[in-house]
């Protein structure tokens, strides 16, 4: 009979991120389909108690918590001795844990030093008589597969947004203290600094409502015969700020940058979305001045409303992929939009 534990890490205030509800959420469905009887969470952390206690109904039977200053701060060699140590006094043999930066480094190294198997982008769990099985997308997420192992322990990362989060009351844990000598770890990499952007240039958000999505049209001659780049900076930015928006590109737009054409600075290869891209879980997209097969196939595969905005009724991927395609100029589109927003409309 497998056992369960749930692995976490604090976030930066000391506590739980959506991610890790949803691993919870996702332990706690599949133990019931096992037939389990409750199940281990496990946290590493500088202070875990106010984490755990948000937990606390959750359903576990058994609350493992590794504690250390130097846990405040990401760094393989810590986490991953921490982690170890966490998942060998739980004698877990399914280990589910949420796909964040953090552990996608960590817990696949992890997992070797068990003797382990680790998957990584897992999209749902479930359990037919006693086996387990996961399921993942392949081939960049165009054929959904589902596995099985038989090797244990099983470390299961699930992908942000793929299952319901566990929601519930806080209350107040009792969690056993796990030992772990970071010692030798803190020895050999030392954290000197973290260079990010500022928050407010972070385009990149994952738990926003919307995607927006930029096409190579934005850098295009215009009605007027001119280019307005500077134009849709200023309207896709006020846009991102006003909204919360996460903003994603298409190939062509980020590409542009290598052509010497003209460009919009704030994007990077990181924002685009498709074949060759990203493919973000957000409940809505709102596709702009964008005309590819990719982002409105691929890029918007989980985006479950989906509108664009394209000059082009004959747009095929736009027409035939959105729910809703509003043939206008998104330039005006976009002005008018971020000025009901300034409006709190
Ligand atoms: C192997 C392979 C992998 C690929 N992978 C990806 C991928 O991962 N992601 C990806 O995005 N692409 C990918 N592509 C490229 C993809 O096929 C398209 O070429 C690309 O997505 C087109 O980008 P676009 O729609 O931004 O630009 P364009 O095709 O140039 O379209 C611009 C659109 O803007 C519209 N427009 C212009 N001005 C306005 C205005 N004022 N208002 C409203 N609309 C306006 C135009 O009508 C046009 O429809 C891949 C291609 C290949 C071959």
């Amino acid at each position: 009979m497998d056992t369960i534990l749930v692995l976490l890490h604090t976030e930066p205030d000391a506590l739980l991120s959506t991610s890790a509800c949803e691993a919870v959420g996702a332990a706690s469905r599949l133990g019931g389909e096992l037939g389990v009887q409750g199940f281990s969470i496990g946290i590493i952390g500088a202070s875990t108690q106010q984490a755990l206690d948000g937990v606390a109904s959750c359903g576990a039977t058994r609350f493992l918590a590794a504690e250390h200053a130097e846990l405040a701060q990401s760094r393989y060699a810590t986490d991953a001795a921490a982690a170890e140590a966490v998942c060998r006094a739980s004698g877990a043999t399914l280990i589910v844990a949420p796909m964040t930066s953090r552990w996608a480094r960590t817990l696949p190294g992890v997992a070797h030093r068990l003797g382990g198997r680790v998957d990584t982008h897992v999209t749902g769990l479930g359990a037919t008589s006693g086996a387990v099985s996961a399921t993942r997308w392949f081939y960049r997420q165009r054929m959904e597969g589902s596995l099985t192992r038989t090797q244990r322990p099983w470390i299961i990362l699930i992908d942000p947004g793929a299952v319901a989060a566990w929601t519930g009351a806080a209350g107040a844990a009792t969690a056993e203290r796990v030992p772990v000598d970071l010692d030798a770890a803190l020895r050999r990499t030392i954290v000197t600094g973290i260079e990010a952007p500022a928050a407010e240039q972070q385009t990149i958000r994952p738990d926003a409502d919307l995607l927006f999505v930029a096409g190579a049209g934005w850098t295009k001659k215009q009605a007027d015969g001119q280019v307005h780049s500077a134009d849709a900076e200023t309207l896709i930015l006020d846009f991102l700020r006003a909204s919360r928006a996460s903003l994603g590109s298409s190939k062509s737009l980020v590409d542009l940058s290598g052509e010497g054409q003209s460009v919009l600075q704030f994007l990077s290869h990181l924002n685009q979305v498709g074949q060759t891209g990203s493919t973000p879980r957000h409940p809505k997209g709102l596709a702009t001045c964008c005309h590819g097969e990719e982002p409105h196939v691929v890029g918007w595969r989980f985006i479950t409303e989906r509108r664009a905005v394209n000059l082009d009724p004959n747009c095929g991927w736009a027409r035939g992929k959105a729910d809703v395609l509003y043939v206008a100029d998104a330039f005006a589109i976009m002005k008018k939009v971020n000025e009901l927003l300034a409006d709190g409309r």
